[in-house]
């Protein structure tokens, strides 16, 4: 019996669970990878994202074809009419595809109706497999990520000595949130030249007649396993004995501090989260570096990312229309043009986001999503907005980090409070303020810093549902202590403020 293999575009693993279990076979297992046009006109994608996965797959499919595979490559309209054809050709009775990470996917493919078995592979892209995850969650009353992370920590004995935290601590958290000094020296990122291949797929995206975002030039990502390889050795040399005191800092003209820039690499599967993970530990202990930013990055990747992905899994598809604030504003025009507005804190992270696809956590959550929720945006549509323009999105890192860390729309199933602030925090850990048109020490007037009047206004709108959040509950007592004037006046001015976002939208 003939069994195909199809690996989709962040399944570019050699060790991926349907390579893996023909890897005997490989001469006389087909092979395919598709690029489907369709599939991306779902929403206009940064340029830089649809040229490195389809230059990671044409890369890919090169290195399986040196290892002895029979690979198809398809550059097609449709995923279906190009998998029968290739079955019926080859005479396919079963085909095999690594269970997707994105639930849409796996939806997608349940509904193909093939000419012949479909055979689901358990996936092998994250640590904690899905059954694992959901008994250690049906577990417990609330999902904490402190609990889930010291048992990956156990489970997997990273910086664990005696059954202990190396250290003596699980988390060292509050050395990691120094505000930017002036004159910090951060390391220069590794990019890369491309090269035939990529210039190629360039070229195919710049002549694709679709709805586009950012720029796709100059591409400097990596593109395949070894370029990758080669970004995290540079990130453990050069970066990651600095990676915690400034982890949420941001800064003008610093886009990545030293931020390891691997999300892209992991979520193609081009890097495995334990290479990455055990590769920090490995340089902590051959070169004795500072603990917190070895434990700060390892919570990153043993913690957040494989917290993240199981929680998608265990919720389920309905997690993406929950929308606890009923928030239905549309997203202001400028977040697709960074021209269009004079924020500068916006304007910083969002020409960034154009030219590269990349912003750091703390730029995502505390400058994108938090403006997003203190303007009353609908959830969906921001979760819509950050899988089109970032370089390592999908929808299952997407659902969790931007619905419910960053909009709290599902109630605080997975943060404790929602992110929320005004300039107080932004120019805190930024020098964004200093370059800026509006007042940052202002709620009201004609320039007053936005975030101001639209942070109270948030709270204010939303304080019978934030009473039930304790975390919350000092901030509400200053919100008790203000004038009745002044927050009409920050209402009037948040009101306003939409109202113009919504004209430019239309217009
Ligand atoms: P580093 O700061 O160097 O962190 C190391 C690694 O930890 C990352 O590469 C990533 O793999 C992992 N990580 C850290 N935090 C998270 C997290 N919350 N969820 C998943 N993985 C995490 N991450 C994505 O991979 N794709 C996204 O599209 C994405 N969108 C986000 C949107 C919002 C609103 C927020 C708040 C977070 C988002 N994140 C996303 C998580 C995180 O911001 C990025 O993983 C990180 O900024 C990527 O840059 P880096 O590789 O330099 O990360
Ligand atoms: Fe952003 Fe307000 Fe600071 Fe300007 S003043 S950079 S809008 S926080």
């Amino acid at each position: 019996m003939t069994i195909g293999i199809w690996i989709l575009g962040d399944q570019l693993w050699t060790g991926q669970a349907a390579l893996a279990n023909r890897q005997a076979y490989s001469q006389e297992t087909p092979v395919i990878l598709i690029e489907s046009h369709n599939h991306i006109r779902q929403r206009p994608y940064h340029q830089q994202k649809l040229v490195l996965i389809w230059s990671a797959m044409r890369h890919f499919a090169e290195e399986l074809k040196t290892l002895g595979w029979s690979v198809t490559y398809e550059v097609a309209e449709d995923f279906k009419p190009i998998l029968s054809a290739w079955i019926k050709r080859l005479g396919i009775k079963e085909l095999q595809i690594m269970m997707p990470n994105d639930l849409p996917f796996l939806r997608l493919i349940k509904n193909l109706n093939l000419d012949c078995a479909i055979n689901i592979i358990d996936n092998n892209h994250f640590l904690w497999t899905r059954t694992d995850f959901n008994n250690w969650a049906k577990s417990r009353k609330r999902l904490l990520l402190e609990d889930f992370y010291r048992e990956s920590r156990k489970k997997w004995q990273i910086l664990i000595e005696d059954n202990q935290p190396i250290g003596g601590q699980w988390n060292f958290d509050k050395q990691n949130r120094k505000p930017p000094k002036d004159g910090l020296k951060t390391a220069a990122p590794l990019w890369f030249e491309p090269d035939e291949i990529t210039l190629q797929v360039i070229a195919d995206v710049e002549a694709l007649d679709i709805p586009k975002y950012g720029k796709i030039k100059p591409f400097t990502w990596a593109v395949n396993r070894r370029q990758a390889l080669q970004v995290l050795e540079h990130f453990i040399t050069n970066c990651l004995p600095n990676f915690g005191p400034y982890q949420d800092a941001m800064v003008t003209g610093e886009e990545t501090l030293w931020h390891s820039l691997l999300s892209p690499y992991l979520n193609l599967g081009l890097l495995t989260p334990l290479e990455v993970i055990q590769g920090a530990e490995i340089a902590y202990k051959k070169d004795n570096l500072a603990l917190n930013s070895i434990e700060g990055f390892i919570r990153q990747v043993l913690g957040w990312r494989e917290y993240m992905q199981g929680i998608y899994h265990y919720l389920g598809e309905d997690y993406a229309n929950h929308n606890w604030f009923e928030h239905q504003q549309p997203l202001p025009a400028f977040f697709w043009d960074s021209n269009q507005t004079e924020m500068n804190c916006l304007k910083q992270v969002l020409s960034q986001v154009e030219n590269t696809g990349y912003a750091h956590h703390i730029q995502r959550l505390m400058i994108l999503s938090n403006f997003a929720l203190i303007f009353g945006c609908s959830p969906q549509e921001i979760e819509n907005w950050f899988h089109s323009v970032f370089i390592d999105a999908y929808d299952w890192v997407m659902q969790t980090n931007v619905l419910g860390m960053g909009q709290f729309a599902d109630g605080g199933i997975l943060a404790s409070k929602p992110y929320a602030a005004s300039a107080n925090y932004i120019d805190k850990m930024s020098d964004y303020c200093r370059g800026c048109l509006y007042k940052k020490n202002e709620r009201v007037g004609d320039l007053a810093c936005p975030f101001n009047f639209l942070y109270w206004d948030f709270l204010a709108r939303h304080r019978e549902k934030l009473k039930s959040q304790g975390r919350v509950n000092m901030i509400l007592g200053h919100l008790d202590r203000m004038s009745a004037a002044e927050l009409n006046q920050m209402r009037y001015q948040s009101n306003q403020l939409r109202a113009i976002s919504s004209q430019e939208e239309i217009g």
